[in-house]
């Protein structure tokens, strides 16, 4: 793996550049080395385009097991659920609070979330996405967008996880840690490294498959490559970990 283009941006002309077998097995191996030890990561339920906006909304900087329990509280709440999210739409902001209380800043989500929801309606003419399955996948996203706390992360969840089912990289901030540690892509932004990402990603990975790498890369995320104290012994990427073999040179030098 090489190490060099870890804080070097990429050219215009590198980035159309056909990719070297190295960079092309990058992804693939990665997933594969993830998939032998974890073993099929336990993917999210399909929801039409809107729930899973709302989720993913909700999910930022939340685990993803107290997101799923503030889904369920939502619906309970205000008798509401996928296509039937006017109740929520309807509340006041501090009703809405208190239904999300359990993720992280729910004031600030509460707020959003009702904005968003009105947005929808007011540009649409009714609550739903539905209609966002005609266009394509960059027109969706950058429709998206445009609402406030809607960025790259949210968008690529939205059009790879719910039955849109098209192809994106999801990254938030774990696998924004891990992607760089690997040293996959140079070091850059969110959507910047979606985007390299994406030019590594063979063109036979469809959504779902998409959606299983982001899915191992976070369990992996979660569980050896954490933000403190990766346990890089242990870890099935070693051998092609630029950090890891890093961090336990450093070890040995220390004497722990
Ligand atoms: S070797 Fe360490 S830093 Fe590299 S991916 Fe594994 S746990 Fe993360």
């Amino acid at each position: 793996m090489a190490t060099e283009d870890l804080d070097n941006p990429q050219s215009p002309e590198e980035a159309r550049r056909p990719l070297t077998p190295e960079q092309a097995e990058r992804l693939p191996r990665v997933h594969r080395l993830l998939l032998g030890y974890y073993g099929e990561p336990k993917l999210q339920q399909r929801w039409d385009p809107l729930t899973q906006l709302i989720y993913s909304l909700l999910a930022s900087r939340t685990h993803a097991a107290a997101t799923q329990h503030v889904m369920r509280d939502l619906e309970r709440a205000f008798h509401a659920g996928p296509g039937n999210w006017e109740p929520v739409r309807d509340a006041s902001i501090t009703e809405i609070e208190r239904a999300i209380a359990a993720v992280t800043f729910p004031e600030q989500k509460a707020l959003r979330l009702k904005a968003l929801l009105e947005q929808i309606t007011a540009r649409v003419g009714s609550l739903s996405l539905d209609l966002l399955a005609r266009y394509r996948t960059e027109k969706i996203r950058a429709w998206l967008e445009q609402f406030e706390g809607v960025g790259h992360q949210i968008s690529a969840a939205v059009v790879c996880f719910s039955t849109l089912r098209r192809r994106a990289l999801s990254i938030d901030a774990n696998h924004l840690r891990v992607a760089q540690r690997l040293c996959l892509t140079p070091r850059a932004d969110a959507a910047t490294t979606e985007e390299r990402l994406m030019r590594l990603v063979p063109e036979t990975w469809d959504a779902a498959r998409l959606e299983e790498h982001h899915g191992l890369i976070q369990l992996h995320a979660q569980t050896l490559c954490g933000f403190k104290d990766p346990r890089c012994k242990e870890c099935p990427l070693l051998q092609m970990c630029p950090s890891g073999e890093r961090n336990l040179g450093e070890l040995r030098l220390t004497g722990d």
